[in-house]
């Protein structure tokens, strides 16, 4: 194909446009390839390697497919997953996943289709069924397609679910964050967990709604993008305990304090230096790591994958993090590393452990004025 070049990624050939493997900003047309993104891709074949013994049918749904790049290692690199349905509105990606599919012997279990992808969701499978596994991958938000991504599910499914409008879930646009994701985003030092978490919690509600109940499985977060994986039931009783995991995570801008609170309170002054707190949610501030699947991923991955699934294993249930900088400009003294203010609040007697979302941060139970005593 003219303007097309062969690429691997994984153990899979991918024909891709040329210049998205030069320019900085992968160019939209003639078709959507982001290299930057086989982190993610990677992980999302570890998740759905793990994931799928669980599966009544193992077919997996591609929303908006591009030229396949997902698609298509799900097909070469998850033996267990039978069948691949891929789709963009985009015919020229289409005809470029057509014949990587070709090129990895493929073809057989995967299906291409041009439509809209609500459209294409709600058709369903071969057979009008739902799918095992439906993932959505847009440009910028995925809050227009949740529902039919959710209604296209089968009853214990997988959802994954990307948002890469990360600007305003960080909370460069508090007003489209807040209409797109129900909650108030905070643009501070750990904006990318409550990014997240706000995500998950638009999910979680839009799938009550739908008398569904969703249980986070695991997510990740760089710079660039946001991805949640969710295991969705039929449950009324599920949906109608949805706000058990929904709450706030309370800023302080001047002197750093946080906590979360399940209650929406507007004025809460400080309780370390009375400025008024400002209110990040609502947002999921129930668990993002389902232990036992996150350990299934890291049997098998390695490298920078290994690194966070490690790190999400080890994670404690505390919705927000400091960063090992934030501490030591507060200490004026250089900063201490990660593992060693770790062993420090635990000899202390506090929970603490790393985390996921950022590798020069920590979790702990402790509040900030005992975190500054404690690395004193
Ligand atoms: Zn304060």
């Amino acid at each position: 194909m003219e303007g097309f070049v062969q690429t691997v990624e994984g153990q899979t050939k991918l024909l891709v446009p040329k210049l998205s493997l030069t320019e900085r900003v992968p160019p939209k047309m003639p078709a959507f390839f982001n290299p930057v993104a086989k982190q993610s891709r990677d992980l999302s074949i570890l998740a759905y390697r793990a994931f799928a013994p669980r599966l009544k049918e193992r077919t997996l749904a591609d929303g908006f497919t591009g030229v396949g790049a997902r698609a298509i290692r799900v097909a070469t690199e998850v033996p267990e997953i039978e069948r691949v349905y891929g789709n963009d509105a985009n015919p020229t990606a289409v005809e470029a996943a057509k014949k990587s599919a070709e090129l990895n012997n493929v073809s057989d279990k995967c299906r291409f289709s041009v439509n809209e992808v609500c459209k294409f969701l709600l058709a369903g499978n071969d057979e009008g069924e739902r799918f095992g596994i439906v993932d959505l991958d847009p440009f910028g938000t995925p809050a227009q397609h949740v529902d039919c991504v959710l209604r296209a599910t089968l009853d214990s499914g997988l959802v994954s679910i990307t948002a890469t409008d990360t600007t305003v879930l960080h909370g460069v646009y508090p007003e489209v964050c807040h209409r797109r994701y129900y909650g108030r985003p905070l643009n501070n030092s750990y904006g990318n967990e409550i990014a997240v978490r706000l995500l998950t919690s638009m999910i979680a509600l839009t799938a009550s709604r739908l008398e569904l109940a969703i249980r986070p499985m695991f997510s990740h977060s760089t710079m660039h993008y946001m991805r949640v994986y969710a295991q969705v039931s039929v449950s009324r009783s599920g949906a109608n305990k949805v706000y058990s995991n929904i709450g706030h995570v309370m800023h302080c801008f001047s002197c750093g304090h946080r906590f979360s609170t399940a209650e929406y309170a507007a004025e809460v002054a400080c309780e370390l230096c009375q400025h008024r707190m400002r209110v990040g949610g609502q947002l999921w501030t129930g668990p993002l790591h389902e232990k036992e699947f996150v350990a299934k991923m890291a049997e098998n991955a390695d490298g920078k994958s290994k690194k966070i699934l490690d790190a999400a294993l080890d994670e404690i249930e505390i919705p927000y993090y400091f960063r090992g900088d934030e501490i030591s400009s507060k200490l004026r003294t250089n900063p201490h590393s990660i593992p060693r203010i770790i062993e420090k609040m635990r000899a202390a007697g506090y929970k603490a452990s790393m985390t996921s979302f950022d590798f020069g941060g920590f979790k702990t139970d402790a509040r900030l004025d005992r975190i500054i005593e404690v690395l004193r």
